[in-house]
């Protein structure tokens, strides 16, 4: 009799499952019918209302487990780097789509991949997770390895204090079980805190290379005190927002040695990067010195699942970046280099990158404050756009909220053009306004970015984004 019942019941989870699974398919296939989008994260709701366990379920299916990525900046690119990295080694990985990074994109994505019979057809799992939403994505998909590559401030209107989120983090890698690995930024004081307060040892990464770094934090800078004593923190180096090589004068809390590091580290504007790591020079055409931590991230995910160095940086050189994260398009003669900027820490090292490593004259600044930009858009008074003041030809500030910009940049002595909150307006202004042959470097906010690239598909200059 009670072998019957947990017969019964076992049945009954396969049906709820495979019902789950065949209602989100059913629901992302309308959703594109009916041309609502990509049909992102909508499955993923409708399954979840089935069978609210659906994506744990479907992540047990994966041959060798998932790997979480979480982070304020760099996780659409670091998770396309290491899917990148599987790919080529022949295993079948599921990720979840740019933009689609809380539960419901998970859940959609590993439905997208589902079989008939209800199944993930796939051997790794490599999902981008919003901070935020990392406890419940990590107690359900019970990943391998949960990779943190920065906390810098973002959408407080959203999220809360930086303090707060580094806690939730905490309490998931905490109530993680201790073959499951964690994998940290050590440069990066907020995260180093979580770090040191687990039980379990994480594996620390960081960059080891004083020549690209300087000696100050930007001046809005989030992580400036000792997490233990509030004292200011002395930083050696800054590479990239609060990321660098940090100590407390009381001596009550530094960063932690990384095992892995990045050292003799070449930067070409938005074009390509060079590193090496333990001892394996990677080359990338990938731009930024931000780009170097999503690499060395994305190394130490796959060093820690034993992929070889090798194998690796002979990869990682036909690398391409994922949608809007740094894309190149041609238009009307003019090279347009996208690259997305969605809080302080990203915009001052995108302008940063533009300026000084690319040379740019010609800018493009989209802002938007839709909720996926974050409503509150008063976090452009804390990027220093007084880089471009006496460097940049022609700054349009664009978006809808084109004309805060124009104030801010105002402030910073930035002598720009009328603000443009119309997508088209500001490209033709752009084409007006440049030769054929320059490159301009389009800064943009995710909704912003989303607008502008509309735009350039409306007129037949880009493909849309779910054919790329
Ligand atoms: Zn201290």
């Amino acid at each position: 009799m009670l072998d019957r019942d947990l017969a019964r019941r076992r049945f009954l989870v396969v049906i709820r499952k495979t019902a789950a699974v065949w209602a989100g398919k059913a629901t992302g296939t309308l959703s594109r019918i009916t041309g609502r989008g990509g049909g992102t994260t909508l499955p993923g709701d409708v399954a979840r209302a089935i069978d609210p366990k659906i994506l744990t379920r479907l992540a047990q299916d994966l041959t060798y487990g998932s790997v979480v990525i979480t982070g304020t900046n760099g996780k659409t690119t670091t998770a396309r780097l290491l899917s990148w990295l599987l790919e080529g080694a022949g295993h079948r990985v599921v990720s979840n789509r740019a933009g689609a990074n809380l539960i419901f994109g998970a859940t959609a994505a590993a439905l997208n991949r589902a079989g008939t019979d209800g199944r993930l057809k796939a051997d790794w799992g490599v999902f981008e997770i919003d901070e935020a939403s990392l406890p419940k994505a990590a107690a359900e998909i019970q990943p391998r390895a949960t990779l943190v590559l920065n906390l810098f401030r973002d959408q407080l209107d959203r999220y809360g204090e930086l303090e707060s989120i580094a806690k939730k983090i905490e309490q998931a890698l905490s109530a993680q079980p201790e073959t499951a690995r964690a994998i940290l930024n050590a440069d990066d004081p907020r995260v180093a805190e979580i770090g040191l307060n687990l039980s379990h040892k994480p594996l620390w990464y960081g960059l080891d290379d004083t020549s690209v770094a300087s000696k100050t934090l930007p001046h809005a800078a989030d992580a400036r005190t000792c997490p233990r004593c509030g004292s200011s923190l002395i930083f050696d180096a800054v590479y990239v927002g609060h990321d660098g090589v940090y100590r407390c004068p009381k001596g009550d809390f530094a960063r932690p040695q990384p095992e892995i590091t990045a050292t003799d580290i070449m930067l070409d504007g938005f074009e390509s990067i060079a590193l090496s790591i333990d001892g394996t020079r990677i080359e990338m055409p990938l731009g930024g010195l931000y780009n170097c931590y999503n690499v060395l991230a994305a190394y130490a995910v796959a060093r820690s699942i034993d992929l070889a160095p090798s194998y690796i940086a002979e990869r990682l050189r036909t690398f391409k970046a994922a949608f809007g994260r740094q894309e190149r398009i041609e238009f009307r003669g003019r090279h347009l280099v996208l690259v997305l900027s969605k809080n302080p820490a990203g915009f001052n090292e995108t302008v940063r990158t533009a300026v000084e490593l690319a040379n740019g004259k010609h800018f493009v600044i989209g802002l938007n404050d839709r909720k996926a930009d974050g409503t509150d858009v008063s976090w452009i008074w804390d990027v220093d756009f007084e880089q471009l003041r006496d460097h940049a030809s022609l700054v349009i500030p664009a978006g809808v909220r084109a004309h805060d910009l124009a104030v801010r940049l105002k402030y910073a002595g930035v002598a720009a053009e009328a603000p443009q909150t119309d997508p088209g307006k500001a490209l033709d202004l752009l084409i007006k306004s440049t030769s054929e042959g320059d490159t301009a470097y389009l800064l943009c906010t995710y909704t912003a970015m989303l607008d502008l690239r509309a735009e350039l598909v409306r007129r037949g200059w880009a493909s849309p984004y779910w054919e790329t």
